[in-house]
């Protein structure tokens, strides 16, 4: 676990200070893409206050869980191979839920599991007032995934941290549990900007869906994200070596004066085997 108090951003911020030193006029932040218009002489972006922009080629990096809503409308509608490989994969919710004590009153080591009658219900504990973390900070936390995130995403904070408390209680019978300090969960599921943690192939999942995820239309129109990497979908090392690949093929079509692209399977049929090298 990184606790690097700089966060991921500074791998990000790094890498653009390479190529934008102190221009960042180049990049528009805070800023929502509401339209996407697409063609074979370009792309036209429109942000949701209306500004428009317009470039011979345009990167798609929205999650799946985006494309899978309707935040963004894409013109014309994506074809049909498109949508259907969106729609493929599932988009999996993951919830980490912190709380701050103020001091520790539970296991030394890292990690702490409880098993509840019901699946899933605030199972896996993590400390952070760990030597190898923050010492003495009274910080812990315990995950919760897929359905039974989307069900606290439902509730009120209030009523979250009560159920977080009262398994805290049961795990810790003889304890006089503090009143935490601090309480956060990021709702990943119902952010508009995310729709999900990270995507997931699910059992009938088939290959040729992926490559139709990744492919380009028009040549144009490109998409990037961990979900379109076949290797190291649902990781952040998916996502960033996918953004260097279609970056760089799109380099190459800029250059080349266009380019065909990524292919994709127009009717997808039936399972093949898959090669991941
Ligand atoms: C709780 C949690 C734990 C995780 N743990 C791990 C882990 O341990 N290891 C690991 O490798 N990965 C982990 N991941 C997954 C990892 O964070 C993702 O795989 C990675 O962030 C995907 O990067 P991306 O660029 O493809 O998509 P995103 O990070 O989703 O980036 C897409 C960007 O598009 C922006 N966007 C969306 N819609 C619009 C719009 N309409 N207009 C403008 N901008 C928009 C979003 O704001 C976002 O910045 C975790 C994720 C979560 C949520």
């Amino acid at each position: 676990m990184s606790v690097d108090q700089r966060g991921f951003k500074t791998l990000i911020q790094a890498e653009g200070e390479e190529f934008l030193g102190q221009d960042l006029k180049r990049i528009l932040f805070n800023s929502t893409v509401s339209v996407i218009k697409h063609s074979s002489n370009g792309v036209q972006v429109t942000l949701a206050n209306g500004a428009k922009l317009r470039a011979d080629y345009a990167i798609c990096t929205f999650s799946l869980g985006v494309l899978q809503h309707d935040d963004v409308r894409f013109s014309p509608a994506l074809p049909l191979w498109k949508r259907e490989a969106i729609h493929s994969m599932t988009m999996g919710v993951f919830t980490k839920i912190f709380l701050q004590f103020p001091h520790k009153f539970w296991f030394d080591s890292e990690m702490g599991l409880y098993a509840d009658r019901e699946r899933g219900r605030y199972a896996v504990w993590q400390s952070l007032d760990h030597e190898d973390f923050f010492p003495g900070s009274g910080l812990i936390f315990v995950t919760v995934t897929g359905s039974f995130s989307k069900r606290i995403e439902s509730l009120p904070d209030a009523v979250v941290k009560g159920e977080v408390l009262s398994v805290l209680q049961s795990m810790y019978p003889n304890v006089t549990i503090p009143a935490p300090l601090d309480f956060y969960f990021h709702r990943w599921h119902s952010d508009p900007l995310f729709r999900g943690s990270y995507s997931n192939w699910p059992a009938n999942f088939l290959p040729e869906h992926s490559a139709n995820l990744r492919a380009n239309i028009h040549e144009r129109l490109w998409f990037a994200g961990e979900a379109t990497s076949k290797k190291y979908f649902g990781f952040l090392h998916g996502a960033y070596y996918e953004g260097e690949a279609i970056g760089l093929a799109v380099a190459e079509c800029i250059q080349g004066g266009g380019c065909v692209g990524l292919e994709h399977t127009e009717q997808v049929k039936n399972a093949s085997p898959y090669d991941l090298f």
